[in-house]
């Protein structure tokens, strides 16, 4: 029989526009489903957690991620989007053995149900070798998180077996179409690891999709669609300068190219024109907060878009330039968008425009909508997933609006318990089931066999690598 808990007395956030919030509410879970939420429920012998004096929501949206790049917390944190492109896209990538591989979509996943993220879409391109994508794989699964694990159909060097390095040779191989190889190889990894459980097998598109001929970007996404992914993610924009723009989307909408669930991040530079287009066909977009404003990447078109009547969620990117913490990145787009609306009107707002409760939907249902999901995940529904965090509050806030408190007054070390898909991945503050300091040794090791990989690279012949490109 299925394991049953019930959820009590917490401050209940269902974002389920139907039940709303619940001051002194319960949710029961049996299975890996919610399958009832209200007030004063009987425990009728199921396990009880006692969620007085915590905020109670569905599991936060990750909805743009390179796991991946946990193993490089910190590097990028100074790096402009060229420097990024050539450290992290030309030169670190080529620096991880299937073990590294392994730990750090592994560890990229634990940092995440840490901070309550219950879904990521893990746009991974990493794809070196077979072995570095078994690796991957097995990680992001391994860690218990839920989401889409999005194969990048995307060249990618190796630098490990120690070969010399020629520039030309890895400029060819990084903008070059997908070599054949990556088709078989995607479908393998989707039939060997993603048949059950909370996360699912999806394609990430190469980069240089946007900025190709219509139909040579539409023979990308057929590669991707022969693969029946659950959701296609890609970076996305348009090049927009004075008196120039350019953009695919309208060509590709045209043909039909847009087929399984589709989630576009970085649009920044997209006219409202394209992002209403993007609206109508049910493309989900996804901004990136910290790493948009930190390189300089252009708006933050989130909100602009919902307004529209798109979907959007927020993104972390990466985590070698921020910590995994979506109320981190939720508040910096809430203060970048009410900033906006001041300088837009050039006076002080009367009112403050844009609230802590409409960014809190774009970490759960709206969020959910981005990626196709809200049918399974994204609020407190009887009949979806059991994806829920316990959020501890103080004293102080207790008669705050709970969003605020989440925004501006909580970070990691507040998430008492998360639950995926009905297991209990942490509780009172701690993973569960996670050998600690074997992890540190490891993830010691992997640092700094990968950083002295790193160290030996050629640096200045493939500073330049991405010339005329990027
Ligand atoms: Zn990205």
């Amino acid at each position: 029989m299925d394991q049953e808990f019930l959820i009590k007395c917490g401050h209940v956030l269902t974002m389920d526009p139907h039940i709303g919030d619940l001051v002194a509410g319960d949710v029961r879970v049996r299975g890996d489903r919610i399958v009832e939420v209200g007030t004063a429920l009987a425990s009728r012998g199921a396990e009880v957690i006692d969620a007085t004096g915590m905020i109670v929501l569905p599991g936060l949206i990750d909805g743009h991620r390179h796991a991946w790049q946990s193993l490089l917390r910190g590097q990028a944190s100074d790096w402009s989007f060229p420097q990024y492109m050539v450290e992290a896209r030309a030169l670190y990538c080529g620096c991880f053995d299937p073990d590294d591989a392994y730990l750090a979509n592994y560890l990229g996943g634990l940092e995440s149900i840490t901070a309550g993220i219950t879904t990521i879409v893990d746009h991974c391109h990493l794809q070196s070798t077979p072995d570095v994508s078994d690796a991957l794989a097995r990680g992001l699964k391994d860690s218990g998180i839920g989401g889409v694990f999005c194969y990048a159909l995307q060249n990618v060097p190796y630098y490990v077996d120690g070969d010399s390095i020629d520039r030309d040779t890895v400029r060819d191989l990084l903008t070059r179409a997908p070599d054949a190889w990556h088709d078989a190889n995607a479908a393998r990894l989707r039939d060997t690891y993603f048949g059950s459980g909370p996360l699912s097998f999806g394609i990430a598109l190469p980069e240089s999709t946007p900025y190709m001929p219509a139909h040579l970007s539409a023979g990308i996404l057929a590669r991707g669609e022969a693969l029946s992914p659950k959701l296609v993610t890609g970076h996305w924009n348009a090049i927009s300068k004075p008196g120039f723009y350019q953009c695919t989307l309208a060509d590709l909408l045209d043909v039909g190219a847009f087929v399984s669930p589709t989630l576009l991040s970085h649009n920044n530079d997209l006219s409202d024109i394209d992002l209403k287009r993007m609206a109508t066909a049910r493309l989900g977009l996804c901004t990136c907060p910290d790493t948009e404003c930190g390189m300089g990447l252009g708006s933050l078109i989130a909100r602009r878009f919902v307004d529209m009547g798109g979907a959007a969620s927020l993104g972390l990117d990466t985590t070698s330039f921020a910590r995994a913490d979506m109320f981190k990145q939720a508040r910096l787009m809430l203060q970048v968008e009410r900033k906006r609306l001041a300088d837009e009107t050039g006076n002080m707002p009367s009112v403050i425009g844009y609230n802590t409760r409409a960014v809190l939907e774009l970490l759960t249902l709206t969020g959910a909508r981005s990626l196709g999901m809200d049918a399974e995940i994204g609020s407190l529904t009887p009949g979806k997933r059991a994806d829920l965090i316990l959020v501890k509050q103080d004293e102080l806030t207790r008669r705050a609006d709970p969003a605020a408190t989440l925004l501006f007054f909580s970070d990691a070390s507040d998430i008492d318990t998360v639950i995926i898909a009905g297991v209990i991945r942490k509780r009172d503050a701690d993973l569960i089931g996670i050998d600690v300091e074997g992890l540190r040794e490891r993830t010691t090791r992997a640092v700094a066999a990968v950083g002295e990989r790193y160290a030996r690279l050629p640096h200045k012949q493939l500073a330049d690598v991405w010339d005329g490109i990027f």
